[in-house]
């Protein structure tokens, strides 16, 4: 999107926020750091210009995140007051919104703000840019036009965002924009230790044992060009782990120096497959993802697919062999 373009749409969502007294934010399924810091950073600062504001995602917060001021309140299910306005963060499409999506689709109005490689736009007003490092930083630069002051919370929901979503300021996606906007934050309140200690530094021990299974099952592919790990129900039975408690395995994949690809299966409750792939760069991810039914970005993808483990894991192998023939070795170029 070109910087007029951009100029304008955060002037006509303005235009909007300000004609509504009721609105929805929402976010995407299995939510993570950048989207929850989004919808609840934004959720604060439509609070303090006075509107009434419900935060909806279908699923709850991974209890890393609990700490973010007003997780307490999301809802999965639309609040008994009708609204004008819904506004969407970090979804490439209003699917993502889940069972969610009747009740964005139906609104009178509805801004989607977004930064994924996948963009599928929805909505009256669409504030997206795949440059962005986090959908943080676009809720950042719309707050700025509402003339919004930032404060500690929203400040803290903010920060949170842009550290997950580029990998503590170390993805190819942290730009000098994600830099200032981080420092912005800090100036505004937000703490990087407290913060880096509630997101990275309290794993349960239930969560480790997890982490551990996953770490044993360390398989190479392709030569070494692919990584992979996969966990089944039962490991989340015998250790007592959440859902949710997958969040950051993958990284553990992708600090593996050499692969091109690090793939994480989750055998998901009601019998899918979730599949997180991430990317050294040589490959692109979401378009991995994307010939997958999912979507993402280029170097963090992932997809949900129907099937038992090793169909899906067939599925995805074959899909990444062609991507791994297609760009080539690493060292041909
Ligand atoms: P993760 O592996 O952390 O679940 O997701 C990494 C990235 O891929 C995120 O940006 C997320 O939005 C995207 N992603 C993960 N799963 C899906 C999916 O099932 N569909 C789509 N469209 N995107 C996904
Ligand atoms: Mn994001």
């Amino acid at each position: 999107m070109s910087a007029r373009k951009a100029t304008q749409a955060r002037n006509r969502a303005t235009q909007l926020i300000r004609s509504s007294k009721d609105v929805l934010v929402g976010t995407h399924l299995r939510p993570d750091g950048d989207a929850l810091g989004s919808m609840l950073g934004l959720a604060l600062a439509l609070e303090k210009m006075g509107i009434r504001v419900a935060r909806l995602c279908v699923d709850p917060a991974p209890a890393a995140y609990s700490f973010l001021p007003g997780a307490e309140e999301i809802g999965g299910e639309p609040p008994p007051w009708s609204a004008q306005l819904g506004m969407v963060v970090d979804c490439d499409g209003l699917s993502r919104v889940g069972a969610l999506e009747p009740v964005f689709a139906s609104l009178p109005r509805l801004i989607d703000i977004d930064h994924h490689a996948t963009d599928r736009v929805f909505g009256e007003v669409q504030i997206t840019d795949v440059t962005a490092g986090a959908c943080a930083e676009l809720v950042f630069d719309l707050l700025h036009v509402l003339h919004v002051p930032l404060d500690e919370e929203i400040a803290t929901c903010l920060y949170t965002g842009v550290l997950t979503d580029t990998g503590r300021f170390t993805y190819g996606n942290t730009t000098p924009t994600s830099l200032s906007i981080a420092a912005e934050l800090v100036r505004a309140g937000a703490k990087p230790n407290f913060i880096a200690r509630k997101v990275y530094a309290e794993r349960s021990i239930a969560a480790t044992h997890l982490l551990g299974i996953a770490l044993s099952r360390l398989l190479a592919h392709f030569g070494g060009q692919v990584v992979s790990a996969t966990l089944t129900r039962a490991d989340f039975t015998s250790t007592g782990a959440a859902s949710t408690d997958t969040e950051g395995i993958i990284d553990h994949l992708r600090a593996i120096g050499g692969p091109r690809v690090a793939v994480l299966f989750v055998q998901a409750e009601n019998g899918e497959v979730r599949v997180s792939l991430r990317s050294d760069g040589t490959i692109d991810a979401s378009s991995v993802a994307l010939a997958l039914g999912g979507g993402g970005h280029a170097m963090a993808a992932g997809c949900t697919c129907q099937g038992s483990l090793d169909g899906v894991r067939d599925r995805v192998f074959a899909e990444l062999e062609k991507w791994l023939v297609t760009a080539g070795s690493p060292d041909a170029s």
